[in-house]
């Protein structure tokens, strides 16, 4: 039963189909004195430990990677989302975000290290565990004296992770299993000292949970480092479990319970990567700025060149919308795990649900953030042009190191089209009103449209018209396709990726509006230029990427007379009354950054 107050709160998906006030959201200027403190402390340990031994790690120093990881502990960073009881500090959700984001910067390497340790190595015993359990192992790993890898993935099961062939089987005594089998591509394998195993039991139709502790005298045995594009000093290995024992009271929840488990911990895994992805785009933005205002060409800083000021400012809003989405995301969590710990659940429940209510918005933000990331990447090797391309600039590992946030974490394929699916299941179970409001907007469809000119002459008026009618938009195709297919819209890939494009677009561009105007409201227009020229310009581009998969998706599944009043839906909902300079939205933008010499928005 949900409580009243429960129902008041935005849930996971609700966004598409609700408007939120700039006032409910949570934005990286809302950070308290306390996370402030520690976003510095965390810095500075990222300046000191990490950024000055780039080279070491890009040599694939593996043991640096642990050293720091050790340092890390001793700091306390790795306990950050621990609860109390088992020797962390029990941080509030956003909290942990901004220790993920701000240690992520320095190397890719050190970031998946991180994520791979106190994310999915962790996190399945403090969320699943029984109480033995967390008090055996939990505070080991919080303090960074012992480390932990998650080992899902097989050479024939990734993506598909419930088709593992790795095997647990009972012992006669019934005290402990056997594990047989093979997983591939374990981070941290080299140096951990428990893995979070997944393995069937019989026939099961789901994976189930185990913890196992790293002994090479218990049949385990790890494949050479792999030879990687990227995060050179990331261990990350093959591990063969044969006849490995493991003791009946190291079983993860319960059996068949593995892939709930391996979802969840994916889900958290998710909306931390997005964070880990963020302070790099930063440091790239301001790398390539630096460089810009010194190169020359042409008697004339780069930086002066219209097309390197173009790229300057996308850099700095796709950065800054990241921000904006993802510290919405993770309030929204944050202040939901409250809620249900207020309601009577457990720590270990409400962390479970709060999570999982906004699995949506995690698959979102994996994807948006890794694509940005890996754009920001690409075009400051474009910036430093043949200096880009050499091993002896910052830029040619941080775009190799980037590769990798669009393919763990589950691919972005998968997130794009698990975003749609759970909506459309939420939609089924009635958690989101798909239902009416698609219904709405397919009666507007059919009626005139209105004529009159509205009022725009408050800040935002015209882009948050544009965010409903792009909402519009999404529940024009997805409600057709629901309609058309059934069941069986699953099959439609390429649909859903587009429905995907327009939802994530949605997502990111009202996050970026609502930071700005919660910002300009409270700090002044004229204090918060820079910010309303980026949301500007995110909304102008997502309106294309909108129009674009709309275009597509109702091409593919619309014909004849529906085929034309969507596509005149289509145009109603993408256009502008008055369009947005954006040349000159962009040189604004530029303009600052390249005064700053450094994203500093
Ligand atoms: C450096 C690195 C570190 C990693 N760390 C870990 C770790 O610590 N623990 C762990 O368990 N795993 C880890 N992984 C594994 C990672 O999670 C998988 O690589 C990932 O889930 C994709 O699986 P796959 O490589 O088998 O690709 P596949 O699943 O074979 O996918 C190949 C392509 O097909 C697409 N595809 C697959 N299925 C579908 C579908 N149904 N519909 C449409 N397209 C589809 C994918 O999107 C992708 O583009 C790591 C991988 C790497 C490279």
């Amino acid at each position: 039963m949900e409580t009243q107050q429960e129902k008041e709160i935005l849930r996971g998906g609700q966004f598409i189909v609700k408007e939120t006030k700039c006032e409910d959201v949570f934005t990286p200027e809302d950070f308290n004195e306390e996370q402030k403190m520690m976003r510095d402390s965390v810095k500075e340990f990222n300046d000191r430990e990490i950024i000055p031994h780039k080279d070491r790690f890009e040599a694939k120093d593996y043991a640096l990677t642990e050293e720091v990881m050790r340092k890390a502990g001793d700091m306390g960073f790795l306990s950050v989302s621990v609860p109390e009881a088992y020797g962390g500090m029990g941080m509030s959700f956003v909290s942990t975000m901004i220790v993920c984001e701000y240690i992520s910067s320095g190397t890719g390497s050190f970031s998946t290290a991180f994520g791979a340790h106190t994310g999915i190595g962790t996190m399945p015993i403090t969320l699943y565990g029984t109480e033995e359990q967390k008090q055996k192992y939990v505070p080991k790993l919080a303090s960074g004296e012992w480390f932990g890898a998650y080992a899902l993935t097989e050479p024939g099961a990734g993506s598909d992770a419930n088709s593992g062939k790795t095997t647990a089987t009972l012992s006669e005594d019934g005290k402990s299993y056997k594990i047989n089998g093979q997983k591939m591509w374990i981070s941290n394998a080299g140096f951990c000292n428990l893995f979070i195993v997944f393995a069937r039991i019989e026939n099961d139709k789901n994976i189930t949970g185990f913890i196992v502790e790293q002994d090479p005298s218990n049949g385990i045995t790890l494949g050479e480092e792999e030879n990687k594009l990227g995060i050179h000093a990331s261990s990350t290995r093959q591990v063969f479990f044969s006849d490995t024992v493991v003791p009946v009271e190291n079983m993860l929840a319960g059996r068949g319970e593995g892939f709930k488990i391996a979802m969840n911990a994916l889900n958290i895994g998710r909306i931390k990567l997005a964070a880990a992805c963020l302070d790099s785009q930063r440091r790239i933005t301001t790398t390539a700025v630096e460089y810009a205002n010194e190169r020359k060409q042409f008697n004339t800083r780069i930086s002066d060149f219209g097309a390197i000021k173009m790229k300057l400012a996308e850099m700095a809003t796709s950065t800054y919308a990241g921000e904006s989405a993802s510290y919405r995301a993770a309030k929204n969590i944050e202040d939901r795990i409250a809620m249900r710990q207020a309601a009577g659940n457990s720590h270990q429940e409400a962390e479970l649900k709060g999570v999982e209510e906004y699995a949506i918005e995690c698959s979102i933000l994996k994807v948006a953030v890794s694509e940005d990331l890996q754009n920001c990447a690409d075009e400051g090797i474009q910036i430093f042009g043949g200096m880009g391309f050499s091993k002896d600039t910052p830029m040619e590992a941080a775009w190799r190191d980037a590769r990798i946030a669009r393919i763990y974490e589950g691919t972005n394929e998968i997130n794009r089209m698990l975003s749609v699916g759970m909506l459309v299941k939420k939609a089924m179970k009635g958690h989101v009103d798909l239902l009416g409001p698609a219904q709405a907007v397919a009666d507007e469809l059919l009626g005139i449209p209105s004529f009159e000119t509205p009022d725009y002459s408050e800040l935002f008026a015209e882009e948050k018209e544009m965010i409903a009618k792009l909402k519009k938009v999404f529940l024009m195709v997805a409600g057709a396709a629901v309609q058309k297919f059934g069941p069986e819209l699953e099959g439609h890939q390429q649909l859903l990726l587009a429905a995907s494009d327009i939802l994530i677009e949605i997502y990111m561009a009202e996050s970026t509006i609502l930071r700005a105007e919660k910002n300009a409201k409270r700090f002044g227009e004229k204090e918060q230029e820079i910010q309303i020229a980026m949301a500007k310009l995110y909304l102008y581009n997502a309106v294309s990427i909108v129009e674009k998969n709309g275009k597509e998706s109702i091409i593919s599944f619309a014909e004849g007379d529906e085929q034309r009043m969507l596509l005149m839906g289509l145009r109603r909902y993408v256009k502008y009354t008055n369009y947005p300079d954006i040349v000159d939205l962009r040189n604004t933008i530029a303009e600052k950054v390249k005064a700053d010499n450094m994203y500093n928005l």
